[in-house]
């Protein structure tokens, strides 16, 4: 008897999301205001589990620890790249086909651009040890992988390391660059696209373009340019694209896990980024969650108020879910 009551009391304290259990109800709306769990989350396509990123999906899915019967059917069905779950083994196989890219970029088609463009730069180095950042080379790209814009940058400071193991530059390719100011306005113009900067809002702003790449906080910041959060989507601080640690992914490692390919084997191109960031953004774009949702602009906002403590404590799992609203803002609800 004493058993059975405490089975079913926990299954009711188990969260509809990651299914955490909770010996008393109060823990799982603790649980619940803290955990921000959404449609948006990545979920398992055997038991439905929520994670919170795509590498704690992996990790339930291929291992070390794995959940065993989802990794049984992931074996046999399931997509190393995307993590999706087919109806078969020769779906998966016909699917893969289409999910892995390779390093090569498509021709180019020309034209379109679409409302998103990537930028990457490549970095030398300033000062006596060489450790300053200094943007010597710079590239951005449309959504079709065409180039809208590429130069070398002359460096504002002496530059000491050339870094040419990473970077392929030599001085006199920086020798006669373009200055950075030119560069500079020339990228805000690619960027704004004939809408003044000051009146970007964020659901309203007409032709300008969101602005893709990774790590773009030090890329804008070493062009000395400036360009509103809400039109950037960043692939190192996307909560679904970081660490279980909420720590950055790499590029590199990007690449390799959810394009299946191989970036920065030796010199590294800054197109070659762009394709890479720009392919992540599309990927991550193109998830198929709910579009009404409401995931707020990425501000953090829980629906859980105090107030309504007793009230939440007599709720299901399910309805706490579906109460519940993620603390950043999805990729595709640009799409
Ligand atoms: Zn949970
Ligand atoms: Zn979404
Ligand atoms: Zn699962
Ligand atoms: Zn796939």
């Amino acid at each position: 008897m004493d058993s059975r009551r405490e089975s079913s009391e926990t299954l009711r304290n188990k969260c509809a999301a990651c299914y955490r259990q909770y010996n008393r109800m109060e823990h799982l709306v603790e649980h619940m205001k803290v955990n921000y769990h959404s449609v948006h989350e990545p979920r398992c396509g055997v038991c439905g589990k929520h994670c919170r990123s795509f590498e704690s999906l992996r990790e339930h899915l291929i291992g070390p620890l794995p959940k065993v019967e989802c990794a049984r059917v992931f074996s046999v069905r399931g997509c190393s790249i995307c993590l999706n779950i087919f109806d078969s083994n020769a779906a998966v196989r016909h699917h893969r086909a289409a999910c892995q890219y390779t390093r090569a970029a498509p021709m180019p088609r020309g034209g379109i651009t679409g409302r998103a463009v990537a930028l990457a730069c490549k970095m030398v180095g300033g000062v006596n040890d060489g450790s300053v950042d200094l943007c010597a080379r710079v590239c951005l790209i449309g959504e079709d992988e065409n180039i809208i814009f590429q130069t070398y940058v002359k460096p504002t400071a002496p530059v000491t390391n050339y870094r040419y193991e990473v970077t392929g530059i030599r001085p006199e390719y920086l020798r006669d660059a373009m200055p950075l100011k030119v560069a500079q306005r020339r990228i805000q113009e690619i960027l704004c696209n004939g809408e003044p900067l000051w009146k970007l809002r964020p659901r309203s702003y007409g032709r300008a373009k969101i602005l893709v790449g990774h790590g773009l906080d030090h890329d804008l910041e070493r062009l000395g340019l400036e360009y509103p959060a809400f039109m950037i989507r960043d692939t190192a601080k996307y909560p679904p694209l970081m660490k279980t640690s909420k720590m950055s992914n790499s590029l590199k490692y990007l690449t390799q896990a959810y394009l299946g390919y191989e970036i920065q084997t030796g010199i590294e191109d800054p197109y070659e980024d762009c394709v890479a960031a720009m392919r992540l953004y599309i990927r991550m774009r193109s998830q198929a969650h709910p579009r009404d949702y409401n995931s707020g602009s990425g501000e953090v906002q829980n629906n859980y108020p105090a107030w309504r403590q007793r009230e939440l404590e007599r709720m299901s799992p399910e309805e706490l879910l579906a109460l519940s609203a993620s603390d950043y803002y999805c990729w595709c609800l640009d799409y």
